[in-house]
């Protein structure tokens, strides 16, 4: 796909090469917007929504310099604490974070500060402005493996602090999800991609087409760096395990094709998307964005026990996808490689399984044929591979860490998706495993001496 820059892009968003039905949806703040926003902050002394951000951005300061003109002070202040002010303003869920704890949420509208952030990003962005330099080498190495929110992260603030970063990346690009897996609607991939120059120009050296494990030897890392930091994030979407299922399309692979080659991703008229958490929500967004005529998610539980953001839910029942709850798939009906109908079987909900929420039970004599010439999974992601390749211990298959981010093989930190045994995952946690790291990094190389 021919992008173009992202100076050209926050000038004339619609100088856009993605389809129009996959735009950013949320169009910039004008400078009056943002003015007339800022004014109304409370400026509140011991801000709830910088104690709601997981990276503790100093809201009320960044907002204050919007409303004086002081943009690049504004942006200082934003990426102090959070190195992707620029992807996390667009992909944050700020309903459930700062925007959330806005004292003015109760009683009028809560200041939206996800575009103000962006609206200062964009402004160093446009102008190509550096905000941080290049420290004086300190001599110490740091390996970083994958090149995600996480990694990027960790690698930027080593830089910072003048550690000579190498940053492993297994795929083409830099950017992780950001670059891969988040819908174009929320972030366009030319953002994710000038925050890993950002990075670049901090002085870390990117290795891309770098995949540890197989064209890099793990154990080399311990014997070459003086730490290594591993943001792996997770796997591949997993098997369902049902006949038919090579002819379902993996929900992560759908996404990437509508990010990158949108002209050539092909999306039936009458799609079915398995699962009910946010992943899938972007896989039915796109398939009617891209012109399904109908599309229903088919989620073995209920509204009650989805995973996906009410707010999210809300957005795509009003994008006109439609649900079957309490189905779960058994197989795939195609005829000359072409899919038909997905076969489901009705389910009731039993005593709270592992996860903590009901378990399925399949009700005997129930299936049903759901027609469908598309059928997409994102049911998930495979635990991360390389925690066993480094003999990392694991908690439910997630690498594990001390608070000070260190996993049981000494030197050897972790962050991320990959770390994330409980609750839900996100950029900014991934951002902030990122910086505190680092500072546990730093901590030990200088300790070390
Ligand atoms: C479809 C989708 C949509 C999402 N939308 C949102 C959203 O809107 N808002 C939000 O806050 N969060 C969202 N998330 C979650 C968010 O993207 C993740 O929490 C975040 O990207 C985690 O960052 P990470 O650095 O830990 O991992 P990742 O972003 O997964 O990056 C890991 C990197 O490591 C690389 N890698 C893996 N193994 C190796 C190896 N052996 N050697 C070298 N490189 C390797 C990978 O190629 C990848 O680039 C979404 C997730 C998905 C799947
Ligand atoms: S990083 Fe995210 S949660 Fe934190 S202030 Fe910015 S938009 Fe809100």
């Amino acid at each position: 796909m021919n992008r173009v820059s992202l100076e050209a892009l926050l000038t004339d968003p619609a100088s856009s090469a993605a389809p129009g039905g996959l735009r950013e949806l949320l169009p910039p703040l004008t400078q009056h917007e943002a003015l007339t926003e800022s004014a109304r902050c409370l400026m509140c002394y011991d801000a709830p929504c910088t104690h709601a951000c997981p990276t503790h951005i100093d809201i009320p300061r960044f907002i204050k310099k919007i409303s004086t003109g002081n943009l690049l002070g504004s942006a200082r202040t934003i990426l102090t604490a959070n190195l992707l002010g620029a992807t996390c303003a667009r992909v944050c869920p700020v309903q459930e974070l700062c925007e959330g704890a806005c004292v003015l949420g109760s009683e009028h509208k809560p200041i939206a500060i996800g575009r103000l952030q962006r609206y200062a990003m964009d402004h160093i962005y446009g102008k190509r402005i550096a905000i941080f330099q290049p420290a004086k080498p300190t001599g110490k190495k740091v390996a970083v493996v994958g090149a995600g929110p996480a990694g990027l992260t960790c690698a930027g603030e080593l830089a910072k602090l003048g550690h000579t970063v190498t940053l492993y990346e297994k795929r083409d690009l830099g950017g992780g999800l950001s670059t891969y897996g988040i819908i174009v609607l929320r972030e366009p991939v030319e953002v994710a991609l000038a925050e890993v120059q950002m990075v670049q120009r901090l002085g870390v050296r990117l290795e891309t087409g770098k995949e540890v494990g197989v064209n890099i030897d793990a154990a080399d890392l311990q014997k070459d760096f003086d730490a290594v930091f591993v943001s792996v994030g997770l796997g591949n979407t997993p098997q369902l395990g049902i006949p038919g299922e090579e002819y379902i399309l993996d929900g992560l692979q759908y996404i990437e094709g509508s990010k990158h080659q949108p002209s050539q991703l092909r999306v039936g008229r009458n799609v079915i998307v398995i699962g009910a958490g946010n992943t899938a929500i972007d896989c039915a967004t796109i398939a009617r964005r891209l012109g399904a005529e109908r599309v229903t998610m088919v989620y073995r539980r209920t509204e009650n026990e989805m995973t996906a953001y009410p707010h999210e839910y809300d957005f795509v029942k009003h994008e006109g996808v439609t649900f079957w709850f309490l189905a779960q798939p058994i197989k795939v009906h195609h005829e000359n490689g072409l899919v038909h109908a997905l076969e489901c079987v009705r389910i009731s909900l039993a005593e709270p399984d592992a996860s903590g929420r009901p378990s399925p039970k399949p009700i005997p004599g129930s299936t049903m044929l759901l027609p469908a010439d598309q059928i997409v999974k994102a049911i998930g992601q495979h635990k991360p591979t390389l925690a066993s390749l480094l003999n990392l211990q694991t908690e439910s298959g997630f690498i594990q860490v001390d608070e000070e981010f260190e996993t049981s093989c000494p030197g050897i930190f972790a962050g991320g998706d990959c770390i994330r045994a409980r609750g839900s995952a996100s950029t900014v946690m991934a951002v902030e495993d990122g910086k505190l790291a680092a500072r546990s990094i730093h901590q030990r190389l200088v300790q070390n001496g």
